[in-house]
């Protein structure tokens, strides 16, 4: 048998690329395997939200991803009678280097992520499927086996499952999986669509259900979904159907041509009730899926997968303690819960055929959905929610204030805000980062905080900073502020790095 692994990644979707991209980063040796031969050819999830691109920068993936795909900056809600203009994160995201939600169908940013891998020496495993997993003494034995039949056994210290949404590692780990099915059936398709808005992406609020025109740029200009009228033959999806629907739900009666890809899809609600059990790790369809509604799957899935990797990291290497890996559940299983809360409120209105709900989107949200997005103030929080921006960890077990609070700034928990200066970028790296801001004399120029195994790095920010007075901020490697205080006491600052990274 081979030497033991840190960490098997099982699955490369999304997820599990994300998870690779910062194990490699953070030089921790690890594997990932996919059954499938080839990575995934459809465009599935055709939407990176601003705070996906923030995290995956930290790489150098994001400009990548950019140049690959088309930023929409327009919504076109096209109501009973009429038409509104809703400009897209033009509100509430002004602190972010990407404040627009790039369209990239899937297979493009598991290309982009594959090919980042592969300059790195990262082969992803194609063609292996994990059989079964079995934890025995300090390791995991994990039973893989090869596309030709051959099969190896495997000891590894974590397996985390991004093996989607019928994950083996979950069901090796013993950890449910509950929630319901939406009895709605979606037609999908990439096509041409001739006489839509270019530049915009389109929804069609109508009595029969919802309709959407997303610009993809590839496969096709266009990613189409709608709900199956009632009544439509079940089975293969055709254009003629999708034809019909576009004829009967929209004035403009765009003429579809071209499918690259056309399928049907019944959507689920669930949620892992663990997202952890022992050496067993979830990350995203495996621990959470829900409506595309909002474009938030596919992101929430590798956020989480950057969120447990350099905690993976760490400890592995012995830098942080067995408890860092505790935090994981604590901070995302919320998150994951309030993705599928929200996408279940944005997917029943949309759909039901409930009288209330249809008089609804047919005769209140041509008069009131004006007014909404005429509220600023509500819009920017609509924003800050979908663009996944307003996520935060204020009440999780690694995040601390010191016992005086900055005045201003971003919280204990929150990620860190970029500045014009593009201060995300400058603290892009593995490790923690300790800020410091207000006049260079307040610090001294030897900090007390000891050897901390290369993985915390200081940053003198001086009276330029971007909140104002003398303040400490400890920036995670994942972008979010673990510790926060104001004023030059570094006592809590100590006790919470002599916590999450005890001295080497
Ligand atoms: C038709 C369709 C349309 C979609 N549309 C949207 C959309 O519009 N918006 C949106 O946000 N999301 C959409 N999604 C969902 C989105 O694709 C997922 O959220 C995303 O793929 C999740 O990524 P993941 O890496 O967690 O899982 P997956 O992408 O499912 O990847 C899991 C990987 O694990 C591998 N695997 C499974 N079991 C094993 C095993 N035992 N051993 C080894 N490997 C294994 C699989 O081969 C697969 O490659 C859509 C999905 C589908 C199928």
């Amino acid at each position: 048998m081979t030497a033991p692994l840190d960490v098997l990644v099982v699955g490369a979707g999304p997820t599990g690329l994300a998870l690779a991209t910062q194990l490699r980063a953070c030089e921790t040796p690890f594997r990932i395997v996919d059954r499938s031969l080839d990575r995934a050819r459809e465009s599935r999830a055709p939407a990176i939200q601003p705070r996906t691109l923030e995290m995956l920068s930290a790489f150098g993936v994001a400009d990548d991803l950019v140049e690959r795909g088309s930023t929409a900056v327009r919504l076109h809600l096209h109501l009973p009678r009429r038409v509104l203009r809703v400009p897209v994160f033009d509100v509430g995201c002004d602190d972010t280097p990407y404040p627009f939600l790039l369209f990239l169908p899937q297979s493009e940013t598991e290309a982009a992520l594959t090919a980042h891998l592969a300059e790195r020496d990262v082969t992803v495993e194609r063609g292996t499927e994990l059989l079964g997993a079995a934890p025995e003494g300090e390791y995991v034995t994990c039973r893989l086996r090869r596309s030709d039949g051959t099969e190896e056994t495997v000891r590894a210290r974590y397996v985390v499952g991004c093996d989607g949404a019928h994950s083996t590692v979950r069901a090796r780990a013993g950890i449910a999986f509950e929630g319901y099915a939406y009895p709605q059936t979606f037609l999908l398709a990439d096509l041409e669509a001739d006489g839509l808005e270019q530049g915009a992406a389109h929804t069609y609020l109508t009595a029969a259900g919802l309709l959407f025109f997303f610009p993809l740029g590839t496969p096709a200009t266009w990613r189409m979904i709608a709900m199956q009228p009632p009544g439509a033959p079940g089975g293969e999806v055709t254009l003629e159907l999708l034809q019909r629907i576009a004829d009967d739900w929209t004035p403009d009666k765009p003429s579809l041509h071209d499918p690259v890809w056309m399928t049907s899809f019944r959507i689920h609600n669930r949620g892992a009730t663990h997202y952890r059990k022992g050496p067993f790790f979830l990350a995203g369809d495996a621990a959470h899926i829900h409506s595309p509604a909002g474009g938030q799957g596919m992101n929430t899935g590798i956020q989480d997968a950057l969120n447990l990797g350099w905690k993976l990291a760490h400890v592995c290497r012995g830098a942080a303690p067995e408890e860092l890996l505790e935090t994981y559940e604590a901070e995302r299983a919320p998150v994951g819960h309030g993705v599928r809360r929200l996408t279940d409120r944005a997917f029943t209105v949309g759909t039901s055929g409930h009288p209330a709900l249809r008089l609804a989107r047919t005769r209140l949200a041509p008069h009131l959905a004006p007014l909404l997005l005429r509220a600023t103030g509500a819009r920017a929080r609509l924003f800050r929610t979908v663009s996944e921006l307003g996520i935060h960890y204020r009440s999780g077990p690694a995040s601390a204030t010191g016992p005086q609070r900055p005045r201003q700034g971003p919280r204990a928990g929150d990620r860190l805000p970029d500045t014009p200066a593009g201060l995300q970028r400058r603290i892009a790296g593995p490790g923690y980062h300790l800020l410091l801001t207000g006049p260079a004399h307040h610090w001294p120029q030897d900090l007390p905080l000891g050897e901390r195994h290369g993985l915390l790095s200081v940053h003198r920010l001086g009276t330029r900073s971007p909140w104002p007075g003398v303040t400490q901020a400890l920036v995670r490697p994942d972008g979010y502020v673990g510790h926060l205080a104001r004023g030059t006491d570094l006592t809590a600052l100590r006790a919470y790095v002599d916590r999450w990274l005890p001295a080497s």
